[in-house]
């Protein structure tokens, strides 16, 4: 690193370095957006990195796979790691730095304070994966602190998560502004997802019910369905249509607090997640009834 200039291109494993290019960014007068990923980079993943090159000066990019925010028996050793491919892509769309700690570097040990979000961290993706938010707040937050960004970047993608992040962030009065971009999507509608390397080329083509099944629910609200037990169950039936899947939840929810609506009279979320070939994998969408103010 020149004295005094900011480097690009970079990839950095400590906090200690981060806070030292950070400081030296700041000095600067320059804008830092942030965008947390675990890695194995798509155009999904890409997309929060352009948000950020367009609205910030520099951008930061983490690479951590997180093992607080994995269950027992579920895919953290399996977990896609791609670091040279992913630090490439990061270099290739423009972003400054990427930040791959290592889990002793963000989990020293005796280390022993975890953040808790409360109710919106509760159902769906809560219920089914016990623990999980509790260690998305929490290295969330580190992660922020770290890095003390202007504006951190999310995606729809994961649309539970960026409600608990923005939640955390309110309520822990964390100096940063939130945004959650689009989902972007393959051709055939299925939402990107690191996790979608795990499915055969057979329940690849079947995953794309899932973004068919948001579609019909969108449909059925258009045409002025609004009982939203009798959506889910449409949507239920169109996912179980395409073969053999485990569907771990078919939600319609107030898209801020996430509790379960009975009618879809004004903007809803439909959220699902969904087992097929063991690879699990989440959607949702907002439903907007045309008569809704
Ligand atoms: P992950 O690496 O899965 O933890 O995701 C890192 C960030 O990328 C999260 O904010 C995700 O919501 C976001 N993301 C993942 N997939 C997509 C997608 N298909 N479109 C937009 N954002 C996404």
């Amino acid at each position: 690193m020149t004295e005094g200039t900011a480097p690009s291109g970079n990839l950095v494993q400590t906090a200690g370095e981060l806070s030292a290019i950070v400081r030296l960014v700041r000095r600067d007068g320059k804008r830092i957006g942030f965008v947390p990923t675990m890695g194995a980079l798509h155009d999904g993943h890409l997309s929060l990195v352009r948000a950020s090159l367009d609205e910030c000066d520099y951008t930061v990019v983490s690479i951590y796979i997180n093992p607080s925010q994995f269950g027992a028996g579920e895919d953290l050793q399996q977990y896609p790691r791609t670091l040279d491919a992913d630090r490439e892509a990061v270099q290739a769309c423009g972003a400054d730095l990427v930040f791959a700690p290592s889990s002793e570097e963000v989990y020293p040990p005796g280390y022993a304070t975890w953040v808790e979000v409360g109710s919106v961290a509760e159902p769906l993706e809560g219920e089914c994966r016990p623990g999980h938010f509790r260690g998305v707040a929490t290295v969330v937050l580190k992660l922020l602190n770290m890095v003390a960004p202007d504006v951190a970047y999310f995606g729809q993608k994961d649309y539970q998560q960026a409600l608990v992040v923005r939640r955390m962030v309110e309520d822990l009065n964390v100096p940063v502004a939130i945004r959650v971009c689009p989902i972007v999507r393959e051709p055939d509608g299925l939402a990107m997802s690191s996790r979608n390397r795990y499915l055969s080329p057979q329940a690849r083509e079947q995953a794309a019910v899932l973004w068919q099944s948001l579609c019909l629910a969108g449909r059925l609200v258009e045409q002025g369905q609004r009982d939203a037990e009798a959506i889910a169950e449409q949507v239920r039936r169109l996912i179980l249509s395409a073969g053999p899947a485990r569907i771990d939840y078919v939600a319609l929810a107030d898209p801020e607090t996430l509790r379960p609506v009975a009618r879809v009279e004004g903007t809803t979320v439909l959220a699902l997640a969904v087992r097929i070939e063991g690879t699990r994998l989440i959607d949702n969408c907002l439903l907007h009834p045309p008569d809704a103010s």
